[in-house]
């Protein structure tokens, strides 16, 4: 018999009255719902009920809910103080600390006491669905439901199909999920699910830049917000979440997925997490908290541009337009010849490759070579890039020059992708892996990823954006100059971009 969440006597149980557990009861009850709360600390499940009445009473203080709609909200919650009080819950959504005996033992339970149909839900974050309902008598009627903290504010929920759950049950929720205001998607199991998966593009793609000294911590996060629009720097964010979090996490996503080279840790992120510089918690991460906000160094000022001529390739037909533009408008000392006479600076405008490449390729003085980032980031903070052979005048000449119409510049070095083509591509790439194999619609990864992780777009958005063949480009150059698998481009975007296609078209 179908669960119908417009009945009466429709009640949902909630399992754990943690941070997540009093999160989950308060949408419910404010989307409508009768909501019977447990926690083995029964301190605990009272605590969650006053808390939750509180934030109801804020809600109702802020206008976004009436008094009387938050005091019936308040109404509808129950703490029971035993499993057996969930017997007449058609639905449970188990939110107990994350731990596979303590959460088997609660399924068990479960089974004895909820009606034959009933419905088993975990916002387990790490657990594999799959492996979590295989001791069940009935794994087809387990699903995951995964919320994301604070519950309230985040919207997103993801409901995850295990191997063997039923497709009702999973549809069930995705409909329970809308009853309680949030916006669900839907997606296969798999190590991640769909935001954590996802989440794994940016840090660690950054952390690997990083590494290689291409730039420093500071100028990457100014980087990637200023440039690149992302709400916060990668270390800022990590700094924010916890490398103790972060990085755990990592590893078990690169282990459950086999050693994906896509999703291989980083050795500088354990070293710091080891050493104990988890970000914002202890005081000192990436940046220093000790006085209780985050000291963000302030930007050297910028050399000034003496008059040097400069000399744009046309090798990236796009690239030397948009930048013979800023050029001109900035008044450079432009040259107009097919090739640069013998004293100019020369830019080049590289898609994917380095500047070592691109002066290689182009017979180009690599001396006086930098590349220039025309794909992203060129109206809010550019990123210019040298090349092992790069004299420091010319590198002075190109940075007063692109920063003499007030936008900043950040000078790295040479880098496959630059900065952001770069990080962009990975995370576009992984959200195309996790489309090709079919973990999730391509909708529902850019819908999870933008409400998830605050991205300012969501993995195929971005790669539609920058265009699927530039971003096939980046990842095979990285490919071609690190031999890494971990750039290895997925069919999911090489047959799109090579048929000319969206990242969104899908094959019949
Ligand atoms: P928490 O530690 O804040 O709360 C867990 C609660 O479970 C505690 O109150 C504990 O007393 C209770 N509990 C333990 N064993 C129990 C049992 N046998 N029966 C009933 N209650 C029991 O943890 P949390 O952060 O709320 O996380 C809960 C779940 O949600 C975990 O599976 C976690 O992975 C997942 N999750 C957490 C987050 C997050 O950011 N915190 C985000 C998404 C998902």
């Amino acid at each position: 018999m179908a669960i119908n969440l417009d009945n009466d006597d429709f009640i949902l149980g909630v399992i754990g009255a943690g941070a997540m557990g009093r999160g989950i009861v308060q949408v419910a009850a404010a989307g409508g719902l009768r909501v019977k709360l447990f926690d083995v600390n029964q301190a605990q499940s009272q605590d969650a009920v006053e808390f939750v009445g509180k934030m109801l009473g804020r809600a109702a203080e802020k206008g976004q809910m009436t008094e009387a709609d938050a005091s019936a909200a308040s109404g509808r919650i129950e703490v029971v103080e035993a499993t057996q009080g969930f017997a007449d819950c058609q639905i449970v959504i188990e939110a107990a600390t994350e731990n596979p005996d303590i959460k088997n033992k609660i399924y068990e339970d479960l089974e004895g006491i909820m009606a034959e149909d009933a419905i088993i839900a975990t916002n387990t974050s790490s657990l594999s669905i799959t492996t979590l309902a295989s001791p069940l008598k009935k794994p087809e009627r387990f699903v995951g439901m995964h919320f994301f903290n604070p519950v309230p504010l985040m919207r997103l929920v993801e409901v995850i199909d295990g191997v063997r759950t039923a497709a009702e049950v999973g549809d069930t929720l995705m409909e329970l999920g809308r009853r309680m205001t949030r916006e669900p998607v839907r997606c296969q199991d798999a190590p991640g699910f769909l935001v954590n998966q996802v989440g794994r593009g940016y840090n660690i793609e950054a952390a690997h830049i990083n590494s290689e000294q291409v730039a420093d911590i500071p100028d990457l996060d100014r980087i990637l917000s200023e440039g690149a629009g992302f709400r916060m720097g990668p270390f800022t964010l990590l700094d924010l979440t916890g490398l103790d979090v972060t990085h755990p996490a990592t590893e078990l996503i690169y282990r459950q997925f086999y050693e994906e080279p896509r999703f291989r840790p980083n050795v500088m992120l354990r070293a710091r997490m080891e050493a104990g510089m988890l970000g914002r918690k202890t005081g000192h991460g990436f940046y220093d908290y000790s006085s209780g906000k985050q000291e963000f160094p302030a930007e050297a000022g910028y050399p000034a541009y003496d008059g040097l001529p400069i000399w744009i390739s046309k090798a990236e037909d796009e690239g030397h337009k948009a930048l013979t533009e800023i050029v001109t408008k900035i008044g450079g000392n432009l040259e107009t010849g097919e090739s640069p006479s013998s004293d100019a600076l020369i830019l080049v405008t590289p898609i994917g490759d380095d500047v070592t490449t691109t002066a290689v390729d182009q017979g180009l003085d690599p001396a006086r070579t930098l590349g220039v980032d025309t794909l992203v980031g060129l109206a809010t903070r550019r990123t210019l890039m040298t090349n092992p052979a790069t004299k420091a005048e010319f590198r002075d000449a190109a940075h007063g020059l692109l920063t003499g119409d007030g936008v900043k510049a950040s000078v790295i070095r040479d880098c496959p992708g630059f900065v952001c083509q770069r990080i962009i591509s990975t995370i576009c790439n992984i959200g195309c892996q996790i489309a090709q194999l079919g973990t999730a619609g391509p909708e529902d990864i850019d819908k999870a990823v933008v409400l998830g992780l605050n991205y300012p777009n969501g993995p195929l958005t971005f790669g539609d954006q920058l265009g699927p063949k530039n971003v096939l480009r980046v990842l095979e150059a990285c490919h071609r100059l690190y031999g890494d698998p971990r750039y290895r481009p997925s069919p999911w975007l090489r047959r799109r971009a090579e048929l000319g296609l969206s990242l969104f078209d899908k094959e019949i």
